[in-house]
């Protein structure tokens, strides 16, 4: 079948990886992809926001399936767009895409079906809010509604934080997305992802794992959009996945059904985990990055079948095959990531660099010049390797590292150290 992967970062790198090894894919294309993609797959110039676009592009080249990677599209209807013109599309509709988009949307549901999540007050003006805040006081956390990749949610430490916070959403920092503030209660706890494909109505679980949002080692320095990621997360032990499960994600999907929207795609639960028990901080409607360049790397060519099992509904009595095995991703960013940054530095290496199922470096913002690879981005590779345990798919990937010559890029030396 021909299929098409819209985006162009490691997460779809990792997909298009796992899909090629596939038999039942024919052709591969990927839009806009980057440089790494480019060597398996053919990559297209295509405004991934543009509905009408995608499915012109989809019916000029006969393209079977859509997997959708970043929310963007998502949210934007992409997949409605698909499902209109009768194309087969892996992610969910814009109204089931809400679970991410909007905060106050994903507190409602929890609230409506009973699921575990931080104390929560929702507001549309400043004098209000900043009263709420004054009334409940420090630690707590202010987030914009929508979509601001990453950068809406401002954990406040003191009042005068939160406070701040409140001045810049509804000052317009995050534009649309924060005509809405939602405030939360603090949680503490270990934080780690679950991963969950559900096709409307049966949920199937395809894998945990941790991510590392600071950018310095010791989860020092400012954030970032991730600096790395390990699979399994310990954190999420077999009982406590089993109650998230059937307290947070089977409810939500229920309550979805129930509202004429059912979810069809990943659902990415974020959970903080204390004394045995997991609440939901947030969902994500699609594959975290660099989340699931680990998980790719764990599930290999089995992946098409499950997503197509889930666009087209037949997730139930499915499973998964699981390699008992680790996997570990570094990610190497430009200089003054996620700061200013020069674009444009040279990467050498990487050709001489196995390529297998142990040993992959996916690309996120690289582009080619003149036969040499280059930086374009903030975040630039995700040097994942799978391992029997943690501690050797660690060593795999650093020994990756070290062979890379970059020297206008830097990484974390101590990613999945909470977990060794
Ligand atoms: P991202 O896209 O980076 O995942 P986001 O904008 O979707 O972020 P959240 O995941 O809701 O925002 O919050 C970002 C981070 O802030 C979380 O991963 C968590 O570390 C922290 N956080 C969010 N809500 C809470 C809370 N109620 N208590 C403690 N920490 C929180």
């Amino acid at each position: 079948m021909n299929i098409l992967v819209l985006g162009g970062g490691g997460r779809e790198h990792a997909l298009a990886w796992a899909i090629k090894q596939n038999p039942k894919c024919d052709r591969l294309i990927v839009a806009p992809g980057n440089a790494g993609i480019a060597q398996l797959a053919e990559c297209a110039a295509l405004d991934v926001l543009d509905g009408a676009a995608v499915v012109a592009f989809c019916e000029a080249n006969a393209v079977d399936f859509v997997v959708i990677g970043p929310e963007a599209p998502l949210a934007a209807g992409i997949a409605d767009g698909l499902a209109a013109a009768g194309i087969l599309a892996f992610g969910p509709s814009a109204a089931a895409a809400r679970l991410e988009a909007s905060k106050a949307f994903t507190k409602e549901i929890c609230d409506a079906c009973g699921a575990p999540t931080a104390a929560y007050a929702r507001f549309t003006q400043a004098e209000p809010a900043k009263d709420y805040i004054r009334q409940v006081g420090a630690p707590i956390v202010v987030k914009a509604d929508g979509l601001a990749a990453g950068k809406g949610v401002i954990v406040a430490m003191t009042e005068a934080e939160a406070l701040e916070g409140i001045d810049e959403i509804f000052g317009g920092a995050f534009g649309a997305a924060g005509a809405e503030v939602v405030i939360e209660e603090f949680m503490t706890g270990e934080e780690a992802s679950f991963f969950v494909l559900c096709d409307g109505q049966t949920v199937l679980p395809i894998g945990s794992a941790q991510d590392h949002k600071r950018a310095y080692d010791g989860d020092t320095g400012p954030n970032t959009g991730g600096m790395g990621a390990y699979s399994p997360a310990p954190a999420l032990t077999e009982a406590i996945a089993e109650a998230a499960l059937a307290q947070i994600v089977r409810p939500t999907i229920a309550e979805m059904a129930r509202r004429g929207t059912p979810f069809k795609g990943v659902l990415y639960a974020g959970l903080m985990i204390e004394n045995g028990a997991a609440r939901l901080v947030e969902y994500n409607v699609r594959f975290g990055d660099p989340e699931c360049q680990v998980l790719m790397m764990r599930l290999g060519a089995q992946v098409l079948d499950l997503l197509l099992a889930c666009a087209e509904e037949r997730l139930a009595g499915l499973t998964v095959t699981w390699a008992e095995d680790h996997a570990l991703s570094v990610v190497m960013a430009t200089n003054g990531y996620p700061g200013d940054y020069a674009r444009g530095s040279q990467i050498r290496g990487l050709e001489e660099l196995p390529e297998t199922s142990l040993e992959m470096v996916f690309h996120a913002g690289t582009a080619e010049r003149e036969g040499s690879i280059i930086a374009s981005g903030g975040r630039v590779l995700n040097v994942t390797a799978r391992g029997t345990s943690l501690a050797e798919a660690r060593q795999r990937a650093y020994g990756l590292v070290d062979r890379i010559d970059w020297p206008g890029g830097f990484c974390r030396r101590d990613i999945g150290w909470r977990a060794l």
